[in-house]
């Protein structure tokens, strides 16, 4: 059964930080927006919730600087929009050995967007921390800003904001099927409560839950596998290699 009336320009599917944020952009150039999530909205079963992630300008693929640039941006218009604070700008800090390339690509990621960066060496460090700080041999640090995000208070803050833009939220309401509408215009969203939602456009963002919702909606299971921040891992595993 479809409900009369339930037409959106948007159907956002997941209602984590990236479902919520898009629910706000999207109502806020005018949309209609329906955000639809599975469990309770705030539920702490994806990746969305808790008290702090870093946000770093410090990547090694050069394509990641503009976009920090401009989440920074955003982040302080949805802050002042709200009138309350969930992201805290803070110095941050990398190290590494000197000839690690990942390190090195993030130098110049930072340096060709002109963000300060400075490579200190081990006394440099220590004079930054105001005590000793040993480094192995060949290592260098890298100063830079960033900032931390309260993750819970931020998703609650861009559904606040979708809603006062006029976005329609719904909380456990598990999309379990996306198919073309009959007539060719948009989608139909079909979820496990039997309703059904025609939309212009569907958002997925359904996180670790993409080859669950792929394998139901069109019956494909592709490879899709959660991953823990990739670039930082790499870094890491590379440094382990080579100590
Ligand atoms: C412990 C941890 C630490 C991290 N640290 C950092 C960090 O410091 N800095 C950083 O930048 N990133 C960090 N990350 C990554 C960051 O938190 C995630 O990239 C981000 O939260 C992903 O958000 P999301 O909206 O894509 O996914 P999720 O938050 O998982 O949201 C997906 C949502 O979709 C819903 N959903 C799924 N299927 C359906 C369906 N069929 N119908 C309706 N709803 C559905 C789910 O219930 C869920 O609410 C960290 C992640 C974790 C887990």
């Amino acid at each position: 059964m479809e409900v009369a009336g339930d037409h959106f320009d948007v159907i956002i599917i997941g209602a984590g930080i990236m479902g919520s944020c898009t629910a706000y952009e999207a109502a806020k150039r005018g949309l209609n927006v329906l955000l639809l999530e599975q469990f309770d909205f705030l539920h702490h079963l994806g990746s969305s919730h808790g008290e702090s992630r870093t946000i770093r300008y410090t990547y090694p693929e050069p394509y990641y600087v503009p976009m920090v640039i401009e989440s920074f941006r955003l982040w302080e218009e949805a802050e002042s929009e709200i009138g309350y604070r969930v992201i805290t700008k803070t110095p941050h800090f990398d190290l590494g050995p000197a000839c690690n390339k990942s390190l090195q690509s993030v130098i110049s990621s930072c340096n060709s967007h002109s963000i300060d960066v400075r490579v200190l060496n081990e006394s440099q460090v220590s004079e930054k921390f105001g005590c000793s700080f040993e480094m192995p041999e060949g290592w260098i640090g890298l100063a830079t800003e960033g900032g931390v995000i309260k993750p819970t208070k931020a998703v609650a803050m861009f559904q606040a904001l979708a809603i006062k833009r006029g976005a329609v939220l719904r909380d456990h309401e598990e999309a379990v099927d996306i198919k073309k509408a009959d007539d060719g215009n948009g989608v139909v969203v079909s979820t496990v409560n039997g309703r059904r939602f025609r939309g212009n456009k569907c958002v997925v963002t359904a996180g670790a839950w993409t080859r669950k919702l792929v394998k139901t909606a069109a019956r494909l299971d592709l490879p899709i596998q959660p991953h823990p921040a990739a670039s930082h891992s790499r870094l890491l595993l590379e440094n382990q290699r080579k100590l």
